[in-house]
């Protein structure tokens, strides 16, 4: 059984707009975030990037958009993400357990890698990413400015989760 950490997307690895981001001259990868995927997959764990992209759904852009970005963040990072999960799906528009809180993007890269979640962790700056690790069993880690109703452990970005977790948690 292997281990992963779950990686949301934006306010983690790329800079939040505060808006939806599909067009990669705005795709902004956070200074440090190649350091710190570089350091989580040198102790062992696969990095995935799991992320609600429900501008699909609303008509805003399409995958080829959000591919563009994709392939830019890896550029960025050296290729080190093992994969890249999007839920393209809105409740507005139809039901979708791939978005997050739910966790079907999360269970299906469980199966595809073999995880165990005990061992693994997610990072994200919305509650919503936090519960869909809960449901199968991921501890996680809140990042960023959003206060979130106290949740603990909350630090200020992907490199200090990345200590937190070295560290053992
Ligand atoms: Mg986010």
């Amino acid at each position: 059984m292997n281990k992963a950490v779950f990686l949301d997307r934006d306010g983690v690895l790329n800079h939040e707009m505060g808006t939806y981001v599909w067009e990669p001259e705005k795709f902004v990868v956070i200074e440090g975030v190649a350091e710190s995927l570089a350091r989580l997959k040198a102790a062992g764990y696969y990095l995935i990037v799991v992320t609600n992209q429900a501008g699909i759904a609303r008509g805003l852009y399409s995958a080829t958009d959000v591919q563009a970005c994709h392939a830019k963040l890896q550029a960025a990072v050296g290729g080190l993400i093992d994969a890249l999960y999007y839920a393209p799906g809105h409740p507005s528009v139809s039901e979708s357990l791939r978005r997050k809180p739910d966790s079907l993007m999360l269970e299906q890269a469980r199966a595809r890698f073999h995880l165990d979640a005990a061992r693994c962790w997610l990072v994200g700056d919305r509650l919503r990413d936090i519960a869909a690790g809960h449901r199968i069993g991921v501890r996680g880690i809140l990042v960023g400015p959003d206060e979130a109703d106290g949740y603990q452990p909350h630090v200020a970005d992907l490199r200090a989760a990345t200590d937190l977790i070295l560290a053992g948690g």
